[in-house]
């Protein structure tokens, strides 16, 4: 592992004014970036421990949501008892995520920012335009198995890994920001992820210093909510194909609906046409399967790869049929 230096921020302003610095981190949890300075393939030249900041609380929003800590952990969150009853689809996908060990370090904020990679980022011998940018994409080509079929670029075609982001996307979710300069901003997740295009290296909207302080979630929407995470592992395993949904049905029609795949995309991709296609239908396996066939009318395999454009129609109906009890 390269040296480099560390600070223990005292507070909010001096942690991002800190950060703002070229090459300097935040480090909160670290189960993410450890990892890679580890390996070297992050090389901070400081980093900025933000692990001591007032930062884990869960509080109740004016408006009837959740306002969460961006250092409240992973495990906390997913067992917090508002979460488990008015959010269940975020707890469910957050135990879906990782290991216990590794959920009881990782932070809600860290969840959100960690790379977006596949297996060849960490493979120092092969082309990685996200860990050495210009250098090329090894996965194109390569064993492409783990990798996007949605919104990717030639450049990267990484999928997003984190679990929590794909129900934080469904429930409408947001967080809140402070910058070096004393400002503030709200980003929603699905504003948060930049798309890969030509500097895949660059994953989020987020600027230099700028720390996500919190997320928000709105008053839970009324349905039914459930997570599915297909895996080729029941443990410890990223997604090949994840769905949050959240339903709501009308006498056997579908009043409102959501939904948002994990595992396809460069972030928790959040399918309109597929919640446009679902809203007045009736709750049957045949309008799941249009719905299905709808959020992946743009998809692209890669090869190894191709295989997840049917999974991820086939994981929508099964997943819509469970929340709403269709046959
Ligand atoms: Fe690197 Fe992205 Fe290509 Fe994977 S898909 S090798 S992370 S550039």
């Amino acid at each position: 592992m390269k040296s480099f230096r560390y600070e223990r921020a005292r507070d909010v302003a001096s942690a991002c004014t800190s950060a703002a610095h070229p090459g300097a981190r935040f480090i909160a949890g670290g189960t993410n970036l450890v990892d890679l300075m580890k390996l070297e393939i992050e090389t901070p030249a400081q980093l900025v421990d933000i692990g001591r900041l007032a930062l884990s609380g869960i509080q109740e929003t004016a408006d009837g949501g959740l306002r969460i800590g961006a250092r409240v952990s992973n495990s906390a969150l997913a067992v917090d008892v508002r979460v488990r009853r008015r959010y269940p689809v975020l707890s469910q996908a957050i135990l879906a995520g990782a290991s216990t060990q590794l959920r009881n370090r990782a932070t809600t904020g860290g969840n959100l920012l960690q790379r977006t990679r596949c297996p060849y980022f960490y493979d120092t011998t092969k082309p990685c335009n996200k860990r050495a940018p210009g250098s090329g994409c090894a996965a194109l080509k390569g064993i492409n198995r783990m990798n996007a079929v949605l919104g990717v670029s030639d450049h990267c075609i990484a999928a997003n890994p984190s679990d929590m982001a794909v129900a934080m996307t469904a429930l409408d979710a947001r967080v809140e920001t402070a910058a070096p300069d004393g400002s503030a901003r709200t980003i929603s997740i699905d504003a948060l992820y930049r798309p890969p295009g030509d500097t895949p290296h660059i994953e989020t909207v987020l600027k230099p210093g700028e720390l996500i302080v919190a997320a928000v979630l709105p008053p839970p929407p009324p349905g039914r909510q459930l997570y599915r995470k297909v895996r080729d592992r029941a443990s410890f395993a990223f997604a090949l194909v994840s769905v949050a949904v959240i339903v709501e049905l009308d006498g056997n029609r579908v009043r409102a609906a959501r939904v948002a795949f994990g595992g396809i995309s460069y972030k928790p991709w959040r399918s309109a046409a597929a919640e446009a296609v679902l809203v007045g239908a009736p709750a049957t396996r045949a309008s799941f399967d249009a719905a299905g066939v709808a959020a992946l009318r743009d998809a692209r395999g890669y090869g190894y790869n191709d295989f997840k454009i049917p999974l991820a129609r086939r994981t929508l109906r099964a997943t819509l049929a469970a929340a709403t009890g269709a046959s």
